[in-house]
């Protein structure tokens, strides 16, 4: 199976697309009205299951590529899944 990472554009028609497994698009946190940080709402990309990285921190490149830090693992029980996203690309550890 090809290991691919895709970043999903998020619109306002489309403020919470469907995500297949490996895909993912960027959210804002806001608390009380006020903005707090950019988060990546991800699909896992074995199981499909989709969750937030709020505990980790996402960084959008110059080229418009996004790291995610640290790695990431799947929050689904039995699910192996354990990844890096560097420059918008999925890294198996
Ligand atoms: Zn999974």
């Amino acid at each position: 199976m090809p290991v691919e990472f895709k970043l999903i554009k998020k619109t306002k028609e489309n403020s919470n697309p469907v995500l297949k497994p490996g895909e993912a698009y960027i959210s804002n946190l806001v608390e009380k009205d006020r903005f707090v940080k950019k988060f990546l709402w991800i699909a896992c990309y074995l199981c499909g299951l989709e969750a937030p990285t709020l505990s980790h921190t996402l960084t959008e490149n110059s080229d418009g590529t996004v790291t995610i830090s640290p790695s990431l693992m799947c929050p689904k029980e039995g699910c192996p899944a354990h990844y890096y996203i560097r420059n918008s690309k999925l890294e198996l550890t």
